[in-house]
């Protein structure tokens, strides 16, 4: 079984270092996704409530048999429910859905700064991990403004700030931000959502000669090596043991120069000051 790393949170909880993503799994094939990306040796998965897949990721979190404690689920709250009696009823319904018990890490999924409502919805978080809902909390896709923003009207540092990175789209700014002041970096779209062809790239293409290995498994050693945590997606069980096979070998610092420098500065996703 491979044992992926644990990196430790500011608010001393573990993480394993890959996370499994359930984006765009819908309902009805997720319970067998989780089932085979646990039996490739994943323990960590991050959901959404916006995925519709909350109840059949927990299901299959359940009948696996697997110690709760061995398992890492993450779940978000979708930014239009904010409002602080609005977000207790998300949590609640995720909960209820998940039916483990607790919820690993809890994120605002989006800032939506237009609807000025995410300082309030973060302080409504910091109850929900006071209570036990949650074990910790975090952001994803908030900027450094929007952090700053936390650092001044809250008292809780976040745990994760989970963001759109690869190669392509590294997020300099955000990424720095974050690694200084104790924020673990999750990447979404790790593999550029096949929206970049970056398994074509020259650097990508030999170290992967290199090494023996993929151009995927270089990608996602690329992550791991500089400390974020990557949270591959496939609906493919040789795919999902690719994914996570990853710790056998080790990029030079001058393939991670090389793969650094892939960077074009267009982002995949939507920018996070017009998701409102
Ligand atoms: P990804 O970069 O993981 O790309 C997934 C796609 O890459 C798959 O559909 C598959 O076609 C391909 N792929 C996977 N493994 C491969 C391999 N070994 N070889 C070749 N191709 C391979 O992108 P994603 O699924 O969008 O992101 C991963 C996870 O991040 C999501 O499932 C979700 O959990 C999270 N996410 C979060 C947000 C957010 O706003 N917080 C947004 C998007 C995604």
């Amino acid at each position: 079984m491979t044992r992926v790393p644990v990196i430790r949170l500011n608010d001393g909880n573990a993480i394993p270092q890959i996370g499994f993503g359930v984006y765009k799994v819908d309902a009805g094939n997720a319970e067998r996704v989780v089932s085979e990306a646990l039996e490739a040796g994943y323990r960590h998965f991050d959901t959404a409530a916006l995925y519709g897949n909350e109840a059949e990721v927990g299901r299959a979190l359940r009948a696996s048999g697997i110690p709760r404690e061995e398992l890492f689920v993450t779940t978000k709250q979708w930014f239009d429910r904010q409002e602080p009696a609005e977000a207790e009823r998300a949590i609640a319904e995720s909960m209820e859905k998940l039916d483990l018990g607790y919820i690993d890490l809890y994120l605002l999924h989006w800032p939506a700064p237009k609807r000025d409502r995410y300082v309030g919805a973060w302080q409504a978080l910091e109850r929900f991990k006071l209570d036990g809902l949650t074990r910790s909390i975090g952001v994803s896709n908030f900027l450094v403004p929007h952090l700053e923003r936390l650092a001044r009207e809250s008292a809780t540092v976040p745990a994760v700030n989970q963001i759109e990175l690869h190669p392509a789209y590294q997020q300099r700014d955000v990424v720095a931000y974050c690694r200084a002041n104790g924020i673990a970096v999750e990447a979404w779209g790790p593999l550029g959502q096949g929206k970049y062809d970056l398994f074509g790239e020259e650097p990508v293409v030999v170290a992967a000669k290199a090494h023996g290995v993929t151009p995927a498994q270089v990608v996602l050693r690329w992550h791991l090596q500089l400390g974020n945590i990557p949270l591959p997606k496939s609906g493919n069980p040789s795919r999902m043991r690719e994914n996570i096979d990853v710790l056998g070998f080790d990029l030079t610092l001058a393939e991670i120069d090389a793969i650094t420098a892939l960077e074009r500065g267009g982002r995949g996703g939507p920018h996070p000051d017009e998701q409102n």
